[in-house]
């Protein structure tokens, strides 16, 4: 059942893929699903599921530059009846279930579990990518409002020097083309799973490389790279922490 909605997802991105990033290059608020590209039955699909929280308080995120809290109610892009509902909601439904069978042991995952898991980061990637192209900009934290600057998505302020508009556009492009994909084999040894005993939600991700997320009811985290392939687990765990550490 779940193989057969994944399989319907894969179709949708692989059919629509151009029309939805060229619909969104042209308006970045373009109300189109953000999977089918269709602009009927339009519904507020959300980034991150409500049950990943817990009984964490802090149900809300702060964008980085414009350091205003986002409820996660708040954090929705659009995607059609058929998309959310039938496809993902069906998803994460199917996400939740394993974590919550297997609070106690973390190798308890079997590889075609852990493709799913990977599968269900991706699109949290590429819906924050779109997110952040349909918000926009406000303010630096303790500075003026630069009126010049309001034009641009909240992506393209954000990325570093690095990063140029069109590598923006790029990084939407490829994350939407990853869900076309069906094998995460290859990656199997990029997400590492820790077992965790804190009791807040924490999140951070940079865009295309990669995502940490602590899932307190579940007593998990899962920090995964959207590109890098590891040749072993320990590699992985090890760039992981490494990550980690300078980050908290
Ligand atoms: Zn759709």
């Amino acid at each position: 059942m779940i193989d057969n909605r994944l399989i319907s997802l894969r179709k949708k991105v692989r059919e629509n893929r151009k029309f939805i990033i060229d619909s969104i290059l042209n308006n970045h608020k373009a109300n189109i699903c953000a999977f089918c590209g269709s602009e009927d039955n339009l519904t507020k699909e959300h980034v991150l599921p409500k049950w990943a929280f817990g009984n964490c308080e802090k149900k809300y995120f702060e964008t980085k530059i414009n350091k205003l809290n986002q409820r996660y109610s708040q954090t929705t892009i659009p995607a059609c009846f058929d998309c959310n509902s039938f496809i993902l909601g069906y998803f994460e439904c199917y996400i939740e279930k394993e974590f919550n069978d297997t609070s106690l042991y973390i190798d308890y995952f079997t590889d075609e579990t852990i493709e799913k898991i990977i599968i269900w980061l991706e699109l949290i990637d590429y819906k924050f990518q779109i997110l952040n192209l349909r918000r926009k900009f406000i303010k630096i934290k303790d500075r003026d409002f630069i009126p010049y600057l309001a034009n641009f998505p909240l992506s393209i302020i954000q990325a570093d020097e690095s990063t140029s508009p069109s590598k923006v556009f790029s990084n939407v492009r490829n994350a939407l083309k990853k869900l076309s994909i069906k094998s995460k084999q290859r990656k199997i040894n990029s997400l590492v799973i820790f077992k965790t005993s804190n009791e807040s939600f924490h999140f951070f991700n940079k865009m295309n490389e990669f995502i940490f997320i602590e899932l307190p009811k579940h007593n998990l985290a899962l920090f995964y790279f959207y590109e890098k392939e590891f040749n072993s687990s320990k590699e992985s765990f090890d760039h992981a922490i490494e990550i980690i550490k300078k980050v908290y």
